[in-house]
Parts: C-alpha cells; sequence; structure tokens
C-alpha cells in the first residue's frame, strides 16, 4: 500500500512544482534605481549639514546596496565609537567589520594600537550591502577621514581600483598608494589587548629612557617582519633577551626583543618578507610583563619608529589612471565634506 501512494504523492508534488515555477512571474536581472541615503544622527550638526545628495545604486534582485555617511569622535576607543556611530544603520557585526576595515586601510600610516586619541575624529563613506537572506554588511569603504590630534593634516583614504589592478585600493588624496614598503606595528593590532585605546601603556620593568616602542601583548602572540629584509641577527642579546635584527633594502634595521622564541627558521642569512611571523612574544632579558620591544635602527643608533617609518609612502598611482583617479577622488572627498560640513582643510 504505503509502497504505491509513495510515488503517488512525489507525482503530485512534482506538478504543483511545475505548475507554480510557469506561474512565477520572470524576475528582471538588474534593476538600477536611485535611493536616499541613509542618514547617520550626529548631535550638533543640522541634517542638512550632512545629508548627502541622492545617489543613484545599482543594485540587482537579490542584493541591496547604498553609501552611509558615519562619523564620530573617539572618546574611549576607536571601535566604541564606530560602534556608537553605527547604530541603527549597522548590525553590531558589520560595526565590528568596519573597525577592522579601517585599521587595514590606515595599517602603514597608523599604529592602531598607540597612536590614537580622546578627540580623534573620523569620517566615513560606506558601502552598505543588504544580502538577500536580509544580511547586512559593510561592502566596501569608499572614502575615510581620520583627524588625529597628535597630526597636523587628517589622514585621507579613497578607494580607487586601477583598471590595471594594483596593490591595495587605498590612496592619499595626492594619489600615492596608502600601502607601503613597512607595517607601522610588528604586532598585528587584531593582536593587541587595548587595541584602538586612547589609554595609558603599562610600563614593563626595562632600561630607562630606552629608544623604542613596547606592546602589550599576550605570551606567545606572533610578531611579523614589518617589512622585506633579511635576518642579520637572531639570538640571546643582554636586556633585549631573545632578539631579532633585520636589515630592510634602505639599510634600516629593525629590532624585535624579549621574544619567547623564534618562529621555525629564523636565523642569521635568512630572507623574511612584510608581514611574515619571526617570532613570538615572551618576557626574555629586561622585562617584567609579556611584552614586544621594537625599535628602528640606523647606522647603529636607535631611532623613534613613529618617526622613522612615518614618511615612507607607497607607490604613486599610474600615470595613465590619474585622471580616473582625480575624478573618482574628487567626488569621495566631496561627499565626505558634504557629509560631514567639513571642507578638505580641515
Ligand atoms: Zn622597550
Amino acid at each position: 500500500m504505503q509502497a504505491r501512494v509513495r510515488p503517488l504523492s512525489y507525482a503530485v508534488v512534482a506538478t504543483l512544482a511545475v505548475v507554480a515555477i510557469c506561474l512565477t512571474p520572470p524576475l528582471e536581472k538588474k534593476q538600477v534605481f536611485p535611493m536616499q541615503p541613509v542618514v547617520v544622527s550626529r548631535p550638533g550638526l543640522e541634517p542638512a549639514n550632512f545629508l548627502l545628495s541622492p545617489l543613484v545604486v545599482e543594485a540587482s534582485n537579490t542584493e541591496l546596496m547604498d553609501t552611509l555617511a558615519i562619523t564620530g569622535t573617539i572618546t574611549s576607543s576607536l571601535y566604541n565609537a564606530l560602534n556608537e556611530s553605527g547604530v541603527g544603520v549597522l548590525p553590531p557585526s558589520a560595526r565590528h567589520q568596519l573597525a577592522w576595515s579601517l585599521a587595514d586601510i590606515f595599517e602603514y600610516k597608523v599604529d592602531m594600537s598607540r597612536d590614537l586619541h580622546q578627540g580623534d575624529k573620523f569620517h566615513l563613506l560606506v558601502e552598505r550591502l543588504q544580502k538577500p537572506n536580509g544580511a547586512i554588511i559593510v561592502n566596501k569603504i569608499l572614502g575615510a577621514r581620520l583627524a588625529l590630534s597628535n597630526s597636523r593634516s587628517p589622514l585621507e583614504a579613497i578607494h580607487f581600483d586601477p583598471p590595471g589592478g594594483g596593490s591595495t585600493p587605498y590612496y592619499d588624496a595626492s594619489g600615492m598608494s596608502l600601502r607601503a614598503a613597512f607595517l607601522r606595528a610588528p604586532v598585528a593590532f587584531r593582536r593587541i589587548s587595548s587595541i584602538f585605546g586612547a589609554r595609558k601603556h603599562p610600563i614593563f620593568g626595562e632600561w630607562r629612557n630606552h629608544t623604542g616602542t613596547d606592546y602589550a601583548a599576550a605570551m606567545g602572540t606572533p610578531v611579523r617582519a614589518i617589512g622585506d629584509g633579511v635576518v642579520i641577527f637572531a639570538g640571546k642579546k643582554g636586556g633585549y633577551g631573545n632578539m631579532i635584527d633585520i636589515r630592510h633594502r634602505n639599510g634600516m634595521v629593525s629590532r624585535y626583543g624579549h621574544m619567547r622564541n623564534f618562529a621555525t627558521g629564523i636565523k642569521p642569512g635568512m630572507r623574511v618578507g612584510m608581514g611574515s611571523t619571526i617570532g613570538f612574544v615572551g618576557m626574555t632579558g629586561w622585562a617584567t610583563g609579556p611584552h614586544l620591544h621594537f625599535e628602528i635602527r640606523v647606522d647603529g643608533v636607535a631611532h623613534d619608529p613613529k618617526l622613522a617609518l612615518q614618511s615612507r609612502g607607497g607607490e604613486p598611482i599610474p600615470a595613465n589612471e590619474r585622471a580616473l583617479f582625480q575624478k573618482m577622488r574628487n567626488q569621495t572627498l566631496a561627499s565626505l565634506s558634504d557629509a560631514h560640513g567639513t571642507g578638505t582643510s580641515e
């Protein structure tokens, strides 16, 4: 009995499915329609000051995209500020993602674990994407302006995909790639506990007046080479404990101290690439807690990494793509300024 009923019910279901498919109107492949931009509330600003002009947004029948202007001021941390500014327009997961994306864009310019302070401002132009299942994500950051209190002019990032491809899709206003030859920090900011904080940094009982930067991080946190180079020292050295020196192409040496141990294969003569793991955070040598001691040395003299790494910019945009870039840049900067009632000279 059951054996006969089952094929029959299958046939009924299949027939119904075919009928349903035939009756469903065909979906259009792509639609283009104007969308009003979403405005993020900003205390102290009249809506007219930051309303974007309506944008024409292209969307398929499965995804919706629009552009958001998000701005804020750091009081405790960049993450908290972004989290507050994005309330109501982005879900918590997307606000979290936005903080990391912003940090990635400025990875070669800003040491997110140290360079941010209370009162620093950010302005972002964000492409928001709603997926077919309703999930809302940040598709990309189209433009960003970071006004840091310890930097005279704001840092700007403009998203631009050169038709010929490039190393990174972000450029400053003058058309120089934000990707440079050196990372600004030897510990990935995702690994540092006080990320994006505007707080004081702990002291680890090292020798006084040392020229370098100390990064608080958990024991075993990976340490990365800040640029391509050759290991010229890997071993124990006095107060530094387990230490690595890497010589870079410009003659500059980056030094990493107090490491628990080195990555496999790290020894003098070995070539390392920017961002590759060379060892792990520890507290060998003169250190009272786990942290990385980091130095930049030029001609054997230690320099403040912040200053030594500051001026090293990236590649300029190729000449044949400049006109296109400038058009994109003008649009992005205008949108950032319109949205926030600020000029580029802020
Ligand atoms: Zn130190």
